[in-house]
Formats: structure tokens, sequence, C-alpha cells
């Protein structure tokens, strides 16, 4: 079982952003989600943990290694696979293989050769293996990103916002490669799509301007939302009016008119309906976007 520690880790930027505010977090093997609104601090965290950056204060520990003082222990057992993946895209999906499996210290031929040919197999691209990266879709490309980040057995993967750009049918292909690989190493997936979270993680965690303001389960999130969440179509004049009676967690347009979700002890009876509570629910509520809403 792989563990790593973050403890109170806090970075501010040259310009004064506060990107992580004492930041704390334990993660075992397994998915894990870390969901939160752009500008959260996710990126931030992703790149200190991949040793891409430094942190001012605090301490991140996968197992024996200090991530913050043994950037070279933590490389050689880290996965990473960044928001955009298709730097070397001119060439075969097979040589980029090859060439990070070299840059990554793997330099006997054989053993090269065969770890390309599994991880080819693997992202179910060895078809493809003599085609250029370039002319490949945005799913195929981060398939070649997951192929690259197991090379090297790592311990912790991190994958920092995956699915943007990705059309249903690539989105679950790479789910379920991301599910099948996330078994027995840790997985930090970092992304502002709830359905990302919902779909794969076991546990997650909420950040919000710097902050983790959730950490547990999906389903133990959605419970303390349980009887406390309401639905009402609205007309839209009437939005603003809502919004300063009643803590609205989410608006959405259905059949043009909006449907607001509102977070109540009790239902207000003013035509609002008891909803079982969902992820964005959750989601929406703990970042507190309120007041954006309307
Ligand atoms: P996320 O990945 O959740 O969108 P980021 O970690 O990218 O969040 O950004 C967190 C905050 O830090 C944002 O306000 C962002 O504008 C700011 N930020 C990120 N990178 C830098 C940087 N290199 N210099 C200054 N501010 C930055």
């Amino acid at each position: 079982m792989n563990r790593l520690v973050i403890s109170n880790l806090t970075k501010t930027y040259a310009n004064g952003v506060k990107a992580l505010d004492n930041v704390s977090i334990e993660i075992e093997n397994g998915m894990f989600g870390l969901l939160g609104p752009n500008g959260a601090g996710k990126s931030t965290l992703m790149r200190t943990l991949a040793t891409l950056q430094e942190a001012d204060k605090g301490t991140a520990m996968l197992n024996n290694i200090d991530i913050l003082n043994q950037p070279a222990e933590l490389r050689k057992t880290l996965g990473y696979l960044p928001q955009e993946f298709g730097v070397y895209s001119k060439i075969t999906a097979e040589q980029l293989l090859n060439h990070l499996a070299i840059l990554k210290g793997i330099v006997n031929n054989k053993e090269r050769k065969e770890l390309v040919r599994y991880l080819l197999d693997k992202v179910n691209l060895y078809d493809k293996r003599n085609k250029s990266v370039k002319g490949f879709s945005g799913g195929m490309k981060q398939r070649v990103g997951i192929a690259q980040s197991l090379i090297g057995n790592p311990n912790l993967i991190i994958v920092d916002e995956p699915t943007a750009g990705l059309d249903p049918g690539e989105r679950n292909r790479f789910y379920n490669l991301l599910a099948d690989v996330g078994k027995e190493v840790i997985v930090i997936l970092s992304t502002h799509i709830v359905d990302d979270v919902r779909e794969l993680c076991t546990n997650m965690a909420v950040m919000n301007a710097g902050q983790i303001v959730y950490k547990g389960t999906p389903q133990n999130a959605i419970d303390e939302l349980h009887g406390m969440v309401y639905q009402k179509v609205v007309a839209r004049d009437e939005l603003e009016e809502y919004a300063s009676k009643y803590s609205i967690i989410s608006n959405k347009m259905v059949g043009g008119k909006p449907l607001i979700h509102i977070f109540n002890e009790s239902n207000p009876n003013e035509g609002f309906e008891l909803v079982k509570p969902n992820l964005e629910d959750v989601f929406f509520s703990k970042i507190n976007t309120t007041h954006s809403l309307v």
C-alpha cells in the first residue's frame, strides 16, 4: 500500500496570490479526485507534487520519500500526465514511447522494446503504433499520455485535467483505462468536471481558493446534503429575488427557464420540491458560488 501524506503545504506567488493555503491530505492507493473550480490551486498542488515547482512551507511524503527535498527520488516513481500532452507530436507513437523510456533510464534495448509493446497494447494503440501522434484524436493522445506515465512502474500517477476536449466515447475509454491503472498505485485526478470524479474516484477532496474544503468519499459528501437540497423552475427575472432569499447552489437552464437548486434545512414551501442531492450539488455547495450564479 502506498501512502502520500501532504501536510500544511503553502504557496504564495510573486503577485501575492495564495494558491495553496495550508493544504493537508492523506491519500492511499486508488483513484483520488481533486475537484475544484478554475483558479482553485489544483495545478499548483499537482505541479508541486510532481516536483516541477517549489512550495513555501509544508511537507509532502510519498512512502519514505520527502518530495520537496528529494525530487530526483520522487521522479523515479512518478508518472505525470500534464494538461496538454503533445510535445513530440511529429513522431510515431512507438518512437515517442521508446524515446521517453530512454529518458526514464530504461537503457536495455530488449527490455525497452517489450515495455513499449506492453504499453501500446495496454492503452489499445498497438495497431496505431506506426502512425504519427500528430494525427491522433484528443482521446488517443491522452492514451499515449497515460502509456508514458506508466513507464518505470510508478507508485504515484498525477493526471491534471485530462478529459477537457475529449468526446463522450473517448472520455469513456480514458476512464476505463485510468480505473484499470489505479488499482495498485495512487492516481490523483485533478479536474473541474464533476462527472470525472463521480465515475472514477473512491475518495475525493474539493479545493477552493487554495484550501481543501472537503475530503472524504463522494457518497459521504452526498449523504451530508440529504434532505437539504430543493429545486424549482423559476422565471429568469425572479432569479435575483430567489438569490437574495435562499442559498442557491446551482442554476441550470431547462427548456429555456432556470432550474435552481437551493440549500435549505427545511422545505421553504414556495413550490420547491425536495431532490436527491448529487455530486454537483456537493461541489457547488462546498465552493459556495452563490453570488456568481445570477
Ligand atoms: P487551478 O489548477 O485550480 O485552475 P492554479 O493552481 O492554476 O489553479 O492557480 C491558482 C491561482 O494561482 C490562480 O489564481 C492563478 O491565477 C494563480 N497562479 C497560477 N500560476 C501562477 C503563476 N505562475 N504566477 C502567479 N499566479 C499564478
